[in-house]
């Protein structure tokens, strides 16, 4: 037995998982764990551990990840065991959690939105209790009406489970009785000078006017803004906190502007729509929040909205702020991806070229994958990049085992292969798994297979290959001639082919290209995540139609 890709992916796991540096030790026990036999050849084995390890070892880390990536993917894909460690527990629990996920409707959710769906479903399952879904729809400005049905059809795939849905537009009565009760306590107050000059005393640390009218002046005012009666030019609501807080985004912020327009719900009954931080505090304290975590683009606001639990007398939920995650090669801005559907460059919000939920559902992703994935990055205050590499491998981990092998031949040639005889091809759906079943396909004797132009043009003058699990052909003077049927003993190139009756099939790409070829005849019927042959995983979705997923 050949221990070299063994001991290599030993190595590197190994390394991988010691910032960079293998252990020989530790990759001998993994080896001889796995092959107790070989311990009466442990010397001999040691010594090719040894040589290997050394070889890895003097790899740069960076390398070492792209030959892991590469050539061992399942090797990022951390195990269960380890998985479970990878959510620290939440402080302060006491007993069940009320934890909440909440989205503005401004369309459907994307890939960045799963991660705090599925940590907050996580340790709603881990301590019990209630996951609200909080549609925040206080910006008419910004809202897809389509949305309200989206997100809970998004998170109903993603397997979180939703125990309450609340809707903000709902809630505007309450909103107004608790902002009266801090103008009457004397820490909230109508502002109407110029946006810039309010900003400008901010800064400087001073008051407006308006901060020492009285509390009946201001419910006054707040009474007929909130009419729409307000004369006075743009009012706001400010809530009072430290003038000189150290960090200006702090001092005294606005709890309620007024808006023009309808609004998708309420239409033009309410035009002083409360603020993110004021909405957001008084619904955390009303439904009961216990742990709120949420990004740290969120630090500055949980203090604001730490005034109001303050003046309140609230109990302040414990908070928790996760480091942002950066995700490659996506376009997730709802206002870019919605002008993109209207200007007719996305099909729609589950274009393939899209990361939404939608989207990445269509290209075959599991439900599973979303959560192993944000399981294993874990609750971190750093922020960090998403791999689509560690993605794609637990995806792939996920579909191998029920996905059917296919040959699909991509930008074919036809070649007649002189010489061959008439045989019964029989291909196993999944190599290793007989009782899968095979495709079987009577080739004649003389015939003509299609193979890909691009194998063709790596095939070399006299070279012998191998059609997979068919025969074996010489290649000479632009011509393939039968050689033998039994794989041969020495190391060939294998290339996968299709039989003459087989049908015209398109993989869309990822960036939305198009790979036109052949596909085997078997698979033409049916539906579902197949892998391709040497080419890759497909979500084939109609009979001349697939997805690519990955390699
Ligand atoms: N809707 C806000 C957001 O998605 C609220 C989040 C929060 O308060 O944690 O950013």
């Amino acid at each position: 037995m050949d221990y070299k890709l063994l001991i290599e992916k030993a190595a590197l796991k190994n390394a991988y998982t010691h910032d960079g540096k293998a252990d020989v030790g530790s990759v001998m026990n993994k080896i001889l764990g796995e092959f107790p036999e070989e311990r009466k050849n442990a010397g001999k084995l040691a010594a090719i551990v040894k040589e290997i390890v050394a070889e890895i070892n003097a790899m740069p880390q960076e390398q070492q990840k792209s030959v892991i990536s590469e050539k061992y993917p399942d090797i990022l894909v951390v195990e269960k065991k380890e998985q479970e460690h990878r959510l620290h527990d939440l402080k302060n629990v006491n007993g069940p959690v009320v934890m909440r996920m909440a989205p503005s409707p401004s369309g459907p959710l994307h890939l960045g939105h799963s991660r705090m769906a599925i940590l907050n479903d996580e340790y709603v399952k881990r301590y019990g209790g209630r996951l609200i879904l909080r549609i925040e729809d206080t910006n008419p400005q910004n809202i897809d009406p389509a949305a309200y049905g989206m997100i809970p059809k998004d998170l109903e795939w993603l397997g979180v489970n939703t125990t309450d849905i609340v809707i903000q537009s709902d809630r505007f009565d309450l909103y107004y009785t608790r902002a009266k009760e801090l103008i009457r306590m004397g820490v909230a107050y109508l502002c109407s000078c110029d946006v810039n000059v309010f900003k400008d005393l901010l800064m400087k640390g001073e008051a407006c006017p308006h901060r020492g009218l009285s509390p009946e002046a201001n419910l006054e005012r707040f009474q007929l803004a909130i009419d729409g009666k307000s004369t006075e030019k743009s009012p706001v609501l400010v809530i009072k906190t430290d003038i000189k807080h150290p960090n200006p985004s702090v001092r005294d912020w606005i709890a309620f502007r007024k808006i023009s327009g309808s609004h998708p719900r309420t239409g033009t009954k309410y035009s002083f729509y409360p603020m993110m931080n004021f909405s957001v505090a008084i619904d955390d304290h009303e439904l009961g929040l216990t742990h709120v975590i949420r990004g740290s683009d969120h630090i500055s606001n949980t203090e604001k909205q730490k005034y109001l639990f303050r003046y309140f007398g609230w109990k302040i939920p414990e908070y928790f702020h996760y480091g942002t995650i950066s995700i490659p090669d996506s376009i997730l801005k709802t206002s870019i991806v919605k002008k993109g559907i209207l200007d007719g460059t996305y099909s729609g919000w589950d274009d393939v070229r899209l990361q939404t939920i939608g989207a990445l559902k269509r290209r075959g992703y599991q439900p599973e994958t979303f959560r192993r994935y944000w399981i294993e990055s874990g609750l971190r205050e750093v922020n960090a990049e998403f791999s689509w590499d560690i993605f794609n491998s637990i995806n792939r981990q996920i579909i191998d085992a029920n996905a059917d092998r296919f040959f699909f031949v991509s930008n074919p040639i036809s070649v007649k292969i002189s010489g061959s005889p008439a045989i019964l091809a029989r291909i196993p759906r999944y190599q290793g798994k007989p009782e899968r079943g095979f495709r079987e396909y009577r080739i004649a004797a003389d015939s003509n297979v299609y193979i890909s132009k691009d194998d063709l043009m790596n095939i070399k003058d006299g070279e012998k290959i191998r059609l997979k699990d068919l025969y074996n052909v010489i290649y000479r003077n632009g011509s393939f001639t039968y050689s033998e049927t039994e794989p041969s003993r020495e190391k060939i190139k294998i290339i996968h082919w299709c039989p003459p009756e087989s049908s015209a099939f398109t993989v869309e790409g990822p960036d939305g290209s198009l790979d036109e070829g052949l596909l085997e005849p078997l698979a033409h019927e049916i539906t579902g995540i197949f892998q391709f042959e040497r080419y890759g995983f497909i979500n084939k979705t109609s009979s001349a139609r697939g997805i690519y997923i990955h390699n």
